[in-house]
């Protein structure tokens, strides 16, 4: 699959949080900002360059069964229903 990069921007502190898709599924119109606990609103995929050269700090991805089973009844219906968790990336 095509990974999708996808930015989220904070109206709050003003700073872009840039995400990957590393699954298949969908994923939210709004996060809380990292930074500051804010709204931050999504590009929906739609990137100008200079965020697209940046490299992402979080990654949406489908939880396995395990990671499935130790969720909250929100999130585990979330992810039923198709959508993506984010997580901090891990650098390889
Ligand atoms: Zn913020």
């Amino acid at each position: 699959m095509n990974k999708r990069q996808n930015a989220y921007f904070c109206r709050k502190c003003k700073k872009a949080t840039i995400t990957i898709d590393v699954h298949e599924g969908t994923t939210p119109m709004f996060i809380s900002c990292p930074s500051c606990g804010g709204d931050a609103i999504s590009f929906m995929y739609q990137l100008p360059r200079i965020l697209l050269m940046e490299e992402p700090e979080y990654e949406w991805y489908m939880p396995d069964v395990n990671e499935t089973n130790v969720l909250s009844n929100q999130e585990k219906e979330h992810v039923l229903n198709g959508g993506l968790l984010l997580r901090k990336r891990t650098k390889i």
